[in-house]
This record gives structure tokens, C-alpha cells and sequence, in this order.
């Protein structure tokens, strides 16, 4: 297959910025794909080239692309960089010097998708010394043969900036559209939740259609994506929704881990399916010890703990661990943690999570010896709503953040990558009127004034609505930054920076500076109105309007551990509303 096959395909999708469209253009491509490349397919249209929790990154440094583009063109310095600095895109830059060169092309090779696949991977895949020789020749290579518009694409994938805007919910449909019916598309999701590779649901899809999704199962090796929870405001309302009875367990406030454990070799993973395994070596060992069986996918919390108490610490302080390359030795000894199991996903060659909380639970005490570092979840099934306050008040006395409660009914299965009443979260904010934290997407930003001259003074925060694959604004935020913080702001920022709104931001507001939705702020609200400027919930309360935080100050924590589209979503702040408003009332 011909790379430039796949590069129609590309501009198709950036002449859309409508999700259906999208879904339509790419289920027509699967469907006439060759099976064997749906797979690179799949990882490259996402802007990768393998799923996203293994170690091959590309994400070229821009100054090491300069140089690959420079070689492979032979064009002038200071052209590219002039052209650089005023387009931003490298895809752009690249397509313009490429159209201005000479054309040594007439000879050349038409680019199949193979090789460019191949060459992709080789550039992520080479390290240590000379590496970034053997990159640029590598690069440099494919680009010799590369039409403009080829030459586009290769250019964004390299530097990590594809954004074609396909999101997985997006080509889930697409490849249910192609490869099954609409009434098979849970399957569809399903076997991607449980594996975290779309690639290889699509090529399975491909090979054997919908009833080859029957042989994907959950591996060890493959993170499966996170249960999450609901939220409600009371022990009563909690109960009721649960059938009257449920197990509640604290709620640490930590850094969500997923282990798998084969045969002594343990990897974890991050809520965004990261690997954490280097981070957290001393958690490796304590797992290791405190683990009696040979393969398991066990899930926890990881909190930070105070040597001298053994009391727990704030979330913060684990997150002086993440990322650390250097001293990592130091940052264990001086902030260590203790890894608090909730869930046994799979044990022992065994799929568990299609069983009831209950048995995975048991299967969890089974495979696991308490130890100092390891310990379980602190639960109590409780069906009374004065004892479920009162072990809510322990949590909090305790140093968490509130209460987990968790359905016991038969069907309280684990539903991967996804959010409902399964889980319900029952926090210490919600014990005032909206108090709550919300997740929030900086979309935008305005210029600071005064004693802000200089730096940015508010940001434009969005949520984000996963049926339309859009980020919608609900607030302007400029309280609770510190001065470091305030001059840290355009560092984290910049590079996100895009000359007009991003085709996936819904606002009526002009920002003075538009941001791709990529950083997450921790965000504290006062109070929900509706709001005729702002897009989150838009219509859903009253046309031509939609809701607003109110009062919103940064809480100082950067959700480093979410991407974007795992932000607070519209729903939820729709849901938050109607609560409030319920209370306000009543
Ligand atoms: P969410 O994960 O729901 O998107 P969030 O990351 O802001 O939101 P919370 O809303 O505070 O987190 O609550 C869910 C998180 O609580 C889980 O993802 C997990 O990391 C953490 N957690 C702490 N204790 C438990 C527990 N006992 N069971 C399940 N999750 C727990």
C-alpha cells in the first residue's frame, strides 16, 4: 500500500471538523484496507505507532527535526527557520520547503506505507549514543522520497504533532461501522477497554470480524483502561442507588496504579497507562514480597506516608516522585509510599472481571500477604446511613478524602474505561454547597494587567463532551496562582500555542492566546450558573446558554495524571448543577 493512500485519508479528515463525517470517511478506509496494515493504520491516524502504553515514543525534538529537514532538502537555514518562526506547524514548514526545492524526485520511489511505518519505528526505537545521527539519516531517508503533502504528515508524526482530532471513541465507531452492526459496538469497545490496543482490536476485526473479539481477552502486559466513579452528595442518596446495601472503602488520595505481575516481573501503569515501573521500584519490591501467587492484574492506590507516623500524606507529596530520573534513590527515601490494593482483575490465567465485586475481592485477600507497604483497601459493606457517615468521617480523620462505595449486586462486574454508578465517590466537598473540584482543559489564555504585566492573567478553562469529541468553556480562571506559579504558566503552555481557536474548542469567548487542549488544572468552584457566554452544557438548561463556574480558584495541582479528554466532562458538571439546584431548592 502506498503511503499517499493514507495521506488523502489525512486531508479528508482535516477538511471535517464534524465527528460523523470523520466516522465515515475512516470505516470506508477500513473496509477496503488490506488486513495487514490496519494495525499501523490505526496507531498512526492517532497520531503513534504503537499503542500508547508501550515505551517507543516519537516526539522528535523540534531543533533535531530543523536538522533532519535541513539534510534531507539541502534548503537554506535561515529560509526554513524564518519560515519556522512564522508558521509554527513543522507540517506546514515542511510541505512549503518542500514545494520551493528542486525537484530531484522524478526517479524516486514512491513511498509505500511500509516503509514509512518501519522508518517511524526505527527512529523511536534507537537510543544512546549517535542515535540522533542514526535518526536524522533514517528520517531524512524517507523524506528524500516524500511528496509535499507526504511530507506534511511525516513531519507532524515525527514531532508528536498530528492532531488530526480522532479521538478512540471515533475510530470504535469507525471500525463498527466498517466490521460489525450498531448493535455490536459494545464489543467493539469492550475488547479495546480491556486491552488498551485499538490496533489490534481493528486487525482482529479485520481477519475475523466481530466474532474474533470473542478471543481477546484481558493480558497481562496490556493495561486495561480505568473503572471510574460517579459522584453523589449523600450516604442516602449512595444507598439507594445501590439496592439499599454496598461496600464502602476509603478513598486515598494518591496516585492510581495498576500492576500486572508475571512470573516476578512486575509493570505499572498510570490511570493514563503510562509506565511507572522506574518511578517506583521500591513498590515493585514490596509488591513482589507481599504477593503469593505467579501472574495477577491487581489495582490500588499508591499514597504517600510519613515516615516517623505512618500516617498518610497528601497527594502532592507523591507527585514530587513522578518523572524523576535523577535521585531517585533520595525521592523514595524521603517520600515513600504504601500501596493500597482495591481490585484483583485477573489471577492465575483467569479473566475476573466480568465477576462481582465480592469475588474479586476474595481473590484479592487470597493472592496478597498484608505487609508494612501493601495493605487492602480499608472496607466495610454497610447499609445505614448514619454508619456510612461515620466511617466517612474516619476516612477523613485518617487523611482521605472521603469514601468509594462500590455496588455488591451480581452485577457489579468491572466495567473497564468507564464512568457509572457501579462506583459512586462520596468526597468531604460535597458536604458544602458546591464546593467540588473539577478537572478543567486550558483552552485560552488572556494577557495580565498590572501587577500581572507580563504573564498570563487568566486562563480560559474548558470541560470536555466526549459525544461531540469538543472541549466547551466554563470559566475564566485567574485566582489561586502564586507569583512562581503565574511565571511558570506560558513555559507549560507555550508549546501548545496555535495561531486561531483549535478546531476542537467550543467558545463564544476571544482569548488573547489559543491553546491544543493539553493541560489539566485542578479547579475549585463556589457556585454553577447559567451562563449565555460560555458553550459547557450548551442548551441543555436553556437555549443560547450554558453553565459557568462561578468563583473558581486553582487548587495548585496540575492533573499531570489525566489527558485532556479524561478532564471533568460537560455531563458532569450538568449533573453537579442539577444537584445544587436541588439542594438550593429543597
Ligand atoms: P476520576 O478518576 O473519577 O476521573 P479523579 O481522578 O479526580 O476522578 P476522584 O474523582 O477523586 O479522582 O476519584 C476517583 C479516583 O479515586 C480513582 O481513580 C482512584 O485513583 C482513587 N481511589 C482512591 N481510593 C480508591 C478506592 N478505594 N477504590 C477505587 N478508587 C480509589
Amino acid at each position: 500500500m502506498l503511503y499517499q493512500d493514507l495521506v488523502k485519508v489525512y486531508q479528508a479528515l482535516e477538511s471535517t471538523s464534524s465527528r460523523l463525517e470523520m466516522t465515515d470517511i475512516l470505516a470506508r478506509f477500513f473496509r477496503s484496507t488490506d488486513c495487514a496494515h490496519i494495525k499501523p493504520i490505526v496507531y498512526m491516524t492517532q497520531g503513534g505507532i504503537v499503542p500508547d502504553f508501550y515505551p517507543e515514543k516519537l516526539g522528535m525534538a523540534d531543533k533535531l527535526y530543523l536538522r533532519t529537514l535541513l539534510a534531507a532538502t539541502g534548503a537554506k537555514e535561515t529560509m526554513v527557520r524564518e519560515l519556522w518562526d512564522r508558521e509554527g506547524d513543522p507540517g506546514t514548514v515542511t510541505e512549503k520547503v518542500f514545494e520551493t526545492k528542486r525537484q530531484t524526485t522524478l526517479f524516486s520511489e514512491p513511498l509505500t506505507l511500509d516503509r514509512v511505518y518501519d522508518a517511524l519505528l526505527r527512529v523511536a526505537r534507537l537510543e544512546g549514543s549517535g542515535s540522533q545521527e542514526s535518526k536524522v539519516r533514517c528520517l531524512a531517508d524517507i523524506l528524500h522520497d516524500a511528496k509535499p503533502v507526504e511530507a506534511r504528515y511525516i513531519a507532524r508524526i515525527v514531532t508528536g504533532r498530528m492532531r488530526l482530532g480522532v479521538a478512540s471513541q471515533t475510530v470504535i465507531d469507525s471500525l463498527a461501522l466498517a466490521f460489525a452492526t450498531k448493535a455490536e459496538k459494545g464489543a467493539v469497545e469492550r475488547a479495546f477497554n480491556v486491552t488498551s490496543d485499538l490496533g489490534l482490536v481493528a486487525e482482529v476485526l479485520c481477519l475475523k470480524g466481530i466474532d474474533g473479539l470473542n478471543d481477546i481477552h484481558v493480558m497481562v502486559g496490556n493495561p486495561i483502561r480505568a473503572m471510574l466513579a460517579e459522584r453523589l452528595p449523600s450516604p442516602e442518596e449512595i444507598l439507594e442507588k445501590m439496592g439499599g446495601r454496598a461496600m464502602f472503602e476509603y478513598k486515598y488520595d494518591g496516585l492510581r496504579v495498576q500492576a500486572h505481575i508475571d512470573n516476578g516481573k512486575i509493570t505499572l501503569y498510570s490511570r493514563r497507562l503510562e509506565d511507572l515501573t522506574s518511578q517506583f521500584p521500591d513498590v515493585v519490591k514490596s509488591l513482589g514480597e507481599a504477593f503469593t501467587g505467579r501472574t495477577a492484574i491487581v489495582e490500588g492506590e499508591c499514597v504517600p506516608v510519613d515516615i516517623n507516623t505512618g500516617e498518610m500524606l497528601p497527594f502532592q507529596e507523591v507527585s514530587h516522585r513522578r518523572g524523576r530520573k535523577h535521585g531517585l534513590t533520595a525521592a523514595i527515601e524521603e517520600y515513600p509510599v504504601r500501596l493500597q490494593l482495591f481490585d484483583c482483575l485477573y489471577l492465575e490465567g483467569e479473566d475476573l472481571t466480568m465477576l462481582p465485586l465480592p469475588d474479586r475481592r476474595t481473590a484479592l485477600t487470597r493472592c496478597i500477604v498484608i505487609t508494612e507497604n501493601v495493605r487492602l483497601s480499608e472496607a466495610r459493606v454497610l447499609d445505614d446511613p448514619a454508619k456510612v457517615q461515620e466511617f466517612f468521617t474516619e476516612a477523613l480523620n485518617a487523611g482521605c478524602e472521603g469514601l468509594m462505595a462500590k455496588s455488591i449486586n451480581d452485577d457489579s462486574v468491572y466495567r473497564a474505561g468507564s464512568r457509572g454508578y457501579l462506583w459512586i465517590k462520596y468526597k468531604k466537598e460535597y458536604r458544602s454547597e458546591m464546593n467540588d473540584t473539577v478537572d478543567l482543559v486550558v483552552v485560552g489564555a488572556f494577557h495580565g494587567r498590572g501587577r500581572r504585566g507580563g504573564v498570563y492573567g487568566a486562563l480560559l478553562m474548558a470541560t470536555y463532551n466526549p459525544d461531540e469529541d469538543r472541549f466547551e468553556t466554563v470559566s475564566k480562571l485567574g485566582s489561586g496562582f502564586d507569583d512562581a506559579t503565574l511565571a511558570l504558566l506560558p513555559e507549560k503552555l507555550n508549546k501548545f500555542r496555535t495561531p486561531t481557536r483549535h478546531s476542537m474548542v467550543e467558545s463564544k469567548m476571544e482569548a488573547d492566546v489559543w491553546f491544543e487542549p493539553s493541560l489539566v488544572l485542578e479547579v475549585l468552584g463556589a457556585e454553577l450558573s447559567v451562563s449565555p457566554i460560555h458553550t459547557c452544557a450548551h442548551d441543555r438548561i436553556r437555549d443560547g446558554a450554558g453553565l459557568a463556574i462561578r468563583f473558581p480558584r486553582f487548587t495548585g495541582t496540575f492533573r499531570d495524571d489525566k489527558r485532556p479528554r479524561d478532564a471533568t466532562t460537560s455531563q458532569e458538571v450538568l449533573d453537579m448543577y442539577n444537584k445544587q439546584l436541588k439542594r438550593v431548592e429543597g
